[in-house]
């Protein structure tokens, strides 16, 4: 069977059901589902059909406000920063378990929202969350400052503190594992939180918010806000009683929130931002494996990541059998409902986000690179684009330089590793990099070259809970995941006491 001249052969005619009704639709403040205090409301869709499946609390500055005043007071007065560490580990592990045990349903709402394969969502992304959680758990109680030598008759010690009330601000392309990797390691250093997350997708963070009570979390200490970013975002990232803040999303939204940051109470803020990450294929390739690591680090979630493998670059002498099989692979990519097993590609998660995508597949076919595949809707409804490859990409084309964040191959030629580099390198992003070789020398060399936050050779997407990810350049500030991202949520304090009888009594 075939849609659009795309392959629907290997999915199974049976849907897999969401297990799953929609029964938290309200912010999270001090530990009680509420209403939003304007007592709005905003749809939130199925990407699949366009249909709206939930009417969620609309936030705003008030919501903030009595967000941030729960989380100031849970922060001050306790009991959370002030239990032992240990104790709060535990919680931390019981909400991982919580989330094991419910991860077929969470799964299943995370597909209904966001539109990403089911099967991608609870055989990766769940065992994921789970992890990043007992990895923090982990460290809840191993963090601690050091004796430090110092001139003169002193004991120096440093103390590390929770920084306090995090703000962080996440987006829709991983709802659940972007909160992971923002609330992780803030509780596991006791701070507490407001989070809000990205309009498109408020329901996932609802869920384990919920399930963070039933751990044992005390009221107040993560606090969940639904709402769109120029109102609910823009309160939080002005608040005078933030005491830091974690974005991930656009560049062009990363700079208002640092502004926004700056201009209030000088708040220290990590950005995880957007990317145009190069995919390296040497000359010495394996040219079938390289095809398949190549598409995967494109098409993965829609093309709908930060780090997606956007930039192609291939050598000349595998490029005309690369493309070849780029382009078959690309059109063999299994579209469609993303609850039927075997389904690769779901819908984009939005019209907005749709209508990009379309566009920019236009401005592609108007500058004259060749489109090898794809260009348009799959089927009649809902948000889904054809997997599409386009070759005789050149590096000054609008496709080559923004970030599409869609199904959107770009495949450029190159002659040898000092120009390859140079092209890779000439973008204001740096957040990742693909090197596809055999040769050693050649993957030293390229990993030392890319400004990039990560280099992943012959592989990609490798989101281990204890690798750090974050980006040079316009991709970023400062890194999350592993033992980077506990530095973001901790003050040092300097105790300097006199070792002998002090000179000032
Ligand atoms: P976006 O910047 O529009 O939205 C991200 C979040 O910011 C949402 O919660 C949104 O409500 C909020 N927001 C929007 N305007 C705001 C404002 N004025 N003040 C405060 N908050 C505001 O991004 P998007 O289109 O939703 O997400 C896609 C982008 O995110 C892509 O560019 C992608 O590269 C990037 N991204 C980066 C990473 C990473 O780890 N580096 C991960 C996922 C997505």
């Amino acid at each position: 069977r075939s849609i659009n001249g795309f392959s629907t052969a290997a999915v199974a005619e049976e849907l897999i059901t969401p297990p799953v009704q929609i029964s938290l639709t309200q912010h999270l403040i001090n530990g009680q589902f509420v209403d939003a205090a304007s007592g709005k409301t905003f749809p939130t869709y199925d990407p699949r059909t366009a249909e709206i499946i939930a009417h969620v609390a609309e936030g705003d500055a008030e919501d903030i406000n009595r967000a941030v005043a729960a989380a100031r007071k849970a922060f001050d007065e306790g009991p959370w920063p002030k239990m032992t560490a240990y104790e709060r580990s535990r919680i931390l592990l019981r909400f991982a378990d919580l989330v094991e045990k419910h991860s077929e349903e969470l799964a299943a709402l995370e597909t209904w929202n966001n539109g990403k394969p089911y099967e991608q969502a609870a055989k990766s992304e769940l065992p994921l969350l789970i992890r990043l959680f007992h990895y923090y758990a982990g460290w809840a109680d191993k963090i601690h400052g050091l004796t430090v030598p110092a001139d003169g008759d002193y004991h120096v010690q440093t103390l590390h503190e929770p920084i306090g009330v995090a703000g962080q601000i996440i987006p829709w392309n991983f709802p659940l594992l972007m909160f992971a990797w923002k609330v992780g390691p803030a509780l596991a250093c006791g701070n507490t939180i407001v989070l809000k997350t990205a309009e498109q997708t408020p329901l996932t963070a609802l869920y384990v918010a919920k399930l963070f009570q039933e751990a044992g979390l005390p009221p107040g200490v993560l606090n969940v806000v639904s709402g769109y970013g120029p109102t609910a975002g823009a309160a939080l990232a002005s608040h005078m009683d933030v005491d830091k803040l974690a974005f991930t999303g656009s560049t062009d939204t990363g700079k208002i929130v640092l502004e926004l940051a700056a201009r209030s109470n000088l708040k220290p803020v990590t950005l995880e931002l957007g990317g145009k990450s190069p995919f390296i294929v040497c000359e010495d390739a394996d040219v079938d494996k390289a095809v398949e690591l190549a598409h995967f680090a494109l098409f993965f979630n829609q093309g709908q990541c930060c780090c997606a493998g956007s930039r192609t670059y291939v050598h000349e002498r595998v490029y005309d059998e690369f493309l070849e099989k780029a382009k078959a692979r690309a059109v063999r990519r299994v579209v469609g409902d993303p609850f039927k097993s075997g389904v690769e590609q779901g819908p984009q998660i939005d019209l907005e986000q749709f209508e990009k995508v379309l566009r920019y597949i236009r401005a592609g076919i108007q500058s004259n690179a060749t489109l090898e595949c794809g260009g348009d809707r799959f089927g009649s409804k809902g948000y889904f684009i054809q997997p599409t490859v386009f070759s005789n990409v050149q590096d000054d084309m609008l496709i080559a330089k923004d970030e599409i964040f869609g199904p959107v191959q770009s495949i450029f030629k190159f002659k040898d590793i000092d120009e390859v580099i140079r092209r890779a390198n000439a973008t204001r992003y740096g957040l990742a990099a693909g090197v596809f070789t055999k040769s050693l020398d050649t993957a030293n060399t390229l990993t030392r070259a890319l400004r990039a936050g990560t280099v992943w050779i012959n592989c990609f997407d490798v989101f281990d809970a204890a690798i750090p990810f974050g980006g040079y350049k316009m991709s970023g500030i400062g890194r999350e995941k592993g033992i980077y991202s506990l530095h973001n949520y901790l003050q040092v304090k300097a105790v300097v006491t006199p070792l002998k009888k002090a000179a000032w009594l």
